[in-house]
Order: C-alpha cells, then sequence, then structure tokens
C-alpha cells in the first residue's frame, strides 16, 4: 500500500498514538510496581489473607566454623560460637576470630512453635544464602541449593530465593545448615529467614515475583516503544539507547529481581544467571553514556565515552572469563570506576550544554545525575552496606518519567517542523507548477517563432530566386531572340533594357551581401561622438541639394524639444547613418503618387523611461499612398514588398536600415499618418553635455 505524505502522516501518528496508549498503561503499571513494592507495610496489609504473618527467624544462631556437621553430631557439649543471621561471615567477630569470606561451616538454632502449628505443614523461606548450602529439620534432611563443598572444586554454586516445607511432629523444632562459600564475594546466611504457614510462605515469595513481572513487563515495552521509534526514524539515536537501556533493565530485572528467571528456567545454572546479572550492569552504564552522547553530539566528549567502553570492555571479558568468585569481588571496582568517569563526563558536558543553551539541557542533565548519584549511592552500599534501602528502581523510574516529558517534547518540536515542510512544499509544489505551465508556454512560442522563421526564410529563397529568376529569363529571352534573328529589334532601347536588368540582379546582390555582413555583424562600423544638430543640419544640406525638385517638396527641421540641441551628442558611423536617412527618404518619394510630394524630415529628443537614457528620435512623413494596418508590423521583414515584383526596389532596404539602427542601440518603426502617408522614424541613444 502506497500513501502520500499527508496520509503517511495521519498513519504514523495513529500507530503512535495507539504505541503511546500502552505505553502510558505500562508506564501506570510501573509506578503503581514500584510504589507497592517499596511499601511493604501496606502490600502486607493489603495482600493479607491469613491471620498469620511469616515469622521472622533472624538472630543469633549456633555457628561451627570449618566444620560440615550433621544433626547426629550435635551430643554433649560441641564447641561453637555464635553468629548473627542474615549477615555474612567475613564480616562478624565470630568467638574473636576474622573470617575468610570463602570457605564453610555449620549453622544451627532451635525453635519453639505454638501447638496449633505441630502436625500443619510449615515452610522455612530463605532470601539469600551463598553460595550453597544443605539442611535438616529435626534430624531429616531436606533439598538445599548447589552442593556444599570443602573445596572450590567440590563446591557446586547455586542462589536464588527458596523454600522448605517441612511437617513440625512437636513444638521444638532443630534447625541445622551447612554452609560453604567458594563463589561469590560474600559467604553465609546473608538474606532473611522466615517460617510460617505454606499458603503464607508460598504469597510473600511469589507476589512480590509476580509484581516483578508486571514490572519488567512495562520496562520492556517502553523500551521497545523506542526502539520501534528509532526503527521508523534512524536519526534519532538516542531513542535507540534509550531503547536498549530501557531493555537492559527489564533483562537485569529478570534476572535479579525476585529471581524471576527460576519461575520460568527453574534448573537454569546460578553462574549463568550470575554473569547476565553483572553484564547487565555493566552495559546499563554504558548505554548510559552512550545515550547522553548521542542526545548532545556535538557538546559531548567523546574521550571519556571511549575511556567507559574500553573499562566495560575489560569488566565483560573477566565477567565471561573469570570465576563468579572474582567477578562479584570485582564488580564493586568496576561500579566505582565507571559511575566516577560517568560523572566527570556528565560535569564536563553540562558545563557545555548549558553554555550552548540546548533544548531541554536542565531537566536532561538532572535526571541523569540523579540517576548517576543513586548508582553512586547504590555502588556504595554494595561495598559498605549501611542501609537495607534500595533506590534504583525509584531512580530508574524517575529517570524514564523525565526522559518520556522531554522525548515527548521533542517529538511535538520534530512534528510542528514536519507539518511546517509539508506545509512548504505544497506551496513550493504548486509554484513548481506554475513554473512548469510557463515555461511549456514559453517553449511553444519559441516553437511557433521557430516555424515562423522557417517559413520567412523559404519565402525568402524563393523571393531571391523569383528576383534573381525573373531579371535572368528576361536577359536570356532577348538573347535568344537575338541569336535566333526571329524579330528586329531596336538595338539601342533593347541593350539598355539588358543593361537594366542585369543591373538589378547586381543590385539586388550587393544588397544582399551587405545584408548577410550586417546580420552577422562583419560590417565594421566607424563609430564618433557627434553633435547631433550639427550632424543632422549636414546630412540635411545633402538632402536638399540632391533630392528636391518642382515635384517633391522637403521640410527639414528640427521637431519640438524641451531640450537644447546644442547640448545632444550621438554615437554614430556617419555614412552608415546617412545611408538609413537617404533610404527612408527615397522610399518617401517612391512610394507617393501626389503629384506634389511632400516630406518632412525632423529630429527631437526625449528621455526613454524604461530605458533610463535619452534617445534622438528621427521622422520621415510623407503624404504618399500609406500602408495598411495589417502590412505595418511586416515592413521591416527582409524582401517585403506591398507591390511584388516593383523593378525599383528589392525589398531589402528597410531590412537593412533595421540592422544598422539596431547595431547602434536604437529601434525603427512606422506608423499611418491621419488622412494619407506615413511615419517611418527610427531612434538613437543619446548623450546630454549641459
Ligand atoms: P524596396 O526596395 O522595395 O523599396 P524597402 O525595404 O525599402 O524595399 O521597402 C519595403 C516595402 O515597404 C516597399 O516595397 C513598399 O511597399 C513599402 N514602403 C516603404 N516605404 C514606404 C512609404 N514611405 N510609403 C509607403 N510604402 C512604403
Amino acid at each position: 500500500m502506497y500513501y502520500n505524505t499527508n496520509q503517511w502522516n495521519e498513519v504514523r501518528f495513529m500507530q503512535i498514538r495507539q504505541v503511546k496508549s500502552i505505553l502510558m498503561m505500562s508506564f501506570l503499571l510501573f509506578i503503581v510496581i514500584i510504589l507497592f513494592k517499596n511499601s511493604p507495610k501496606e502490600q502486607a496489609q493489603a495482600l493479607k489473607i491469613w491471620d498469620i504473618e511469616p515469622v521472622s527467624v533472624n538472630g543469633q544462631w549456633e555457628f561451627y566454623w570449618n566444620k560440615l556437621l550433621i544433626p547426629q553430631d550435635f551430643h554433649g557439649n560441641l564447641k561453637h560460637q555464635h553468629i548473627m543471621v542474615p549477615g555474612a561471615w567475613e564480616h562478624q567477630n565470630v568467638g574473636g576470630e576474622q573470617l575468610s569470606n570463602r570457605g564453610f561451616g555449620t549453622y544451627r538454632t532451635q525453635l519453639m512453635i505454638p501447638q496449633r502449628d505441630v502436625g500443619k505443614q510449615q515452610a522455612f523461606q530463605f532470601q539469600y544464602i551463598a553460595s550453597a548450602y544443605r539442611m535438616w529439620i529435626n534430624g531429616d534432611e531436606y533439598p538445599g541449593l548447589g552442593k556444599v563443598g570443602r573445596t572450590i572444586a567440590e563446591e557446586t554454586p547455586h542462589m536464588q530465593k527458596s523454600i522448605v516445607v517441612f511437617e513440625p511432629k512437636t513444638t521444638n523444632v532443630e534447625v541445622v545448615i551447612q554452609v560453604s562459600n567458594f563463589s561469590f564475594r560474600d559467604g553465609g546466611i546473608l538474606g532473611d529467614v522466615s517460617m510460617g504457614p505454606v499458603p503464607i510462605i508460598v504469597q510473600s515469595m511469589y507476589v512480590p515475583a509476580f509484581l516483578s513481572l508486571i514490572q519488567i513487563g512495562s520496562v520492556f515495552i517502553i523500551g521497545m516503544y523506542y526502539l520501534v521509534i528509532y526503527y521508523r526514524r534512524k536519526i534519532e539515536k538516542d531513542f535507540y539507547y534509550f531503547g536498549l537501556l530501557a531493555l537492559t533493565y527489564a533483562m537485569r530485572a529478570f534476572f535479579l529481581e525476585e529471581y524471576v528467571v527460576n519461575l520460568f528456567f527453574p534448573t537454569i545454572p546460578w553462574i549463568f544467571v550470575a554473569r547476565i546479572e553483572y553484564l547487565s550492569n555493566i552495559v546499563a552504564l554504558l548505554l548510559l553514556a552512550c545515550f547522553v552522547k548521542a542526545m548532545y553530539p556535538l557538546d559531548a566528549n567523546y574521550w571519556y565515552v571511549r575511556i567507559t567502553y574500553a573499562i566495560s570492555l575489560i569488566f565483560c571479558v573477566i565477567i565471561l572469563f573469570a570465576s563468579p568468585y572474582v567477578f562479584t569481588s570485582l564488580l564493586a571496582y568496576n561500579g566505582a570506576i565507571t559511575v566516577g568517569i560517568l560523572f566527570l563526563f556528565m560535569i564536563d558536558l553540562s558545563m557545555k550544554v548549558k553554555k550552548h543553551q540546548r533544548e531541554d539541557a536542565n531537566l536532561n542533565m538532572l535526571s541523569v545525575f540523579m540517576l548517576l548519584l543513586v548508582t553512586i549511592y547504590e555502588v556504595s552500599n554494595y561495598i559498605w552496606t549501611f542501609s537495607d534501602v534500595y533506590m534504583l528502581d525509584i531512580a530508574f523510574f524517575v529517570f524514564i518519567l523525565l526522559q518520556a516529558v522531554i522525548l515527548s517534547n521533542r517529538y511535538n518540536r520534530m512534528n510542528e517542523n514536519n507539518q511546517k515542510l509539508t506545509e512548504e512544499l505544497v506551496i513550493l509544489n504548486n509554484s513548481l507548477e506554475k513554473k512548469v505551465e510557463d515555461r511549456t508556454l514559453e517553449l511553444v512560442e519559441k516553437n511557433e517563432e521557430l516555424s515562423q522563421l522557417q517559413r520567412a526564410k523559404t519565402k525568402m529563397l524563393a523571393n531571391i530566386a523569383h528576383d534573381i529568376g525573373t531579371p535572368l529569363a528576361g536577359v536570356i529571352t532577348f538573347l535568344q531572340i537575338l541569336k535566333e534573328g526571329k524579330i528586329k529589334v531596336d538595338t539601342q532601347s533593347t541593350f539598355q533594357d539588358l543593361i537594366e536588368q542585369v543591373k538589378y540582379v547586381q543590385y539586388l546582390n550587393n544588397d544582399l551581401l551587405e545584408l548577410s555582413k550586417l546580420e552577422s555583424k562583419k560590417l565594421v562600423f566607424h563609430m564618433e561622438e557627434l553633435k547631433a544638430a550639427s550632424y543632422f543640419s549636414s546630412v540635411y544640406e545633402r538632402i536638399r541639394l540632391e533630392s528636391v525638385t518642382d515635384a517633391v517638396r522637403i521640410q527639414l527641421g528640427h521637431c519640438e524639444t524641451t531640450i537644447d540641441e546644442k547640448d545632444v551628442y550621438i554615437i554614430i558611423d556617419q555614412i552608415r547613418i546617412r545611408q538609413v536617412m537617404v533610404n527612408f527618404l527615397s522610399n518617401a518619394i517612391k512610394y507617393n503618387d501626389s503629384i506634389v510630394k511632400e516630406i518632412t524630415v525632423c529630429w527631437h529628443v526625449h528621455y526613454h523611461i524604461e530605458k533610463k537614457q535619452h534617445e534622438v528620435i528621427i521622422e520621415f512623413e510623407d503624404n504618399g499612398q500609406g500602408i495598411s494596418a495589417e502590412e505595418l508590423p511586416f515592413l521591416f521583414d527582409r524582401f517585403y514588398r506591398i507591390v511584388e515584383g516593383n523593378i525599383e526596389g528589392s525589398g531589402l532596404g528597410l531590412a537593412i536600415v533595421k540592422e544598422i539602427i539596431e547595431q547602434h542601440g536604437g529601434e525603427v518603426g512606422v506608423k499611418n499618418k491621419e488622412g494619407e502617408g506615413s511615419i517611418f522614424y527610427f531612434t538613437l541613444p543619446a548623450v546630454i553635455k549641459a
């Protein structure tokens, strides 16, 4: 299916609207879950189905370091120390001894349960025991996690939330747990231990897992949304990194939060889960750097990002190939280094962004700084464990919220721009159509002109052939008759006739030659600057001498003008301009049937507004036969003659005149006079030197 720009925009907006509503819903879910998960009290209230709550079994337990004991070993007075559950054994002072994080030992405690619970199924819940355990309740062994060992080779680590179901026979419950740790950075029972009726324990474990699942789903959809936008507009690199960041967060949560992954893959090896979880931490920080860089590509210092890449790469290799003990111990250092670099990067960047006043700079910097600060807090808490409060979830949520505001701002701006561009395009399209129309019209006109020229050329050739052919045919006929002696001819007048005919051909030939030279600009003009008044009076003088007879009366003079004729100068070839004037004058006499031929020649100056210059106009007014309106436009064309075959003319005179005048920068023209006769004129550019 094809769409035009507007339809495509519509479709895209509809799709975006749909995705946006899904996004909104995911987002709301995400908020609800975050709030819910982070307020255990309210959550417990809301979810309370039974009166009974799980009982905490945290506290001082008996501890046997470097011993793997079974219940039968506990008789007599076995020497033991006490240890705090939960807590890493290397962080505790056990009998004045500083324990190593790697090693093994046995935990033991004895509990009193109410009589009502005797004979009813109960369950223990363990949050986190590193890195493998084996357990007995009242002497019976129950399945633990992984394989406890005395050396790293003997141990198979496995860590996840676990539930152990048992049925107490008396009110006394003895719990013995062997723990070994050679695979994790901390050793021992690290998370809470609680006990209660099976449904309550199951609920307290699966409800948070379920909530986490929804949270993971929401973030996943948000990530996918931005990746889809990026897929459509490949230019927005920041959408891409933001999408990947959200997906990485979702993946991390899938493998870490409440051990959701174990709901789906119960037999998945812990080492694999641990590697993915730690990798996702590193990748998330790297993506954060890339995201910020993509948002401000002109301001970001790429060196910080490159260093982050390098460090992340080293740690990725470590996580992929080193033992879990090594990489779980190193994570804190990686976090500290990367966050430190990112912090410097952000400070440097925010200063530049502020300076260049980038769009949404404050909000953006605020969101990234907030996320970084919380990451610093989390990393420190990981190293020194000073608080139970984890804030990365909330920080990430606020980060997404702020980014959503920024990106939707950006989207709005983009849409506005889009709209504007579309409108401009429509206008451009219209004007383009108009242009094409104009050009086509121009082409049609040019085409018409060309075919007219072609017709004129054909006519001209026919004229030449005719004008040369007619006298030649006459000459040949006479010569033929003479040769054959068929008729007697008056030799004198016949020869005179023949000479006239041949002279005409010669005259025609000269005119043609001159015109072709003029048209191909081969005729050299001898231009000089002359005073118009003196030039015209000298020409008038000659005209008077040569042309005035009884039958021809010529008035020569200066037409009315406001400019003093003394100041007017013209730049001309005087012989050629005289030729023009003689041609006009002889035509005025030639095409005049009046008994007394009256001709007026005058010149004047005027200012041509469009050409922004002065010009001299010379007019030839006669009382001759005049010219019909239809013939007027063609008089200056080559071979154009009103009376064809007139021996006295070639039809080239006016064409030559036109060519000479145009090469002087002037114009020629003719108009009909009221009554009888016509007015021929030509103009020449003039200079006024006051
Ligand atoms: P030709 O050699 O025939 O005179 P021109 O080019 O000088 O050629 O003139 C072209 C035609 O214009 C003439 O044949 C004539 O019919 C017409 N013509 C020129 N001048 C005048 C005029 N003053 N009055 C009437 N017709 C004229």
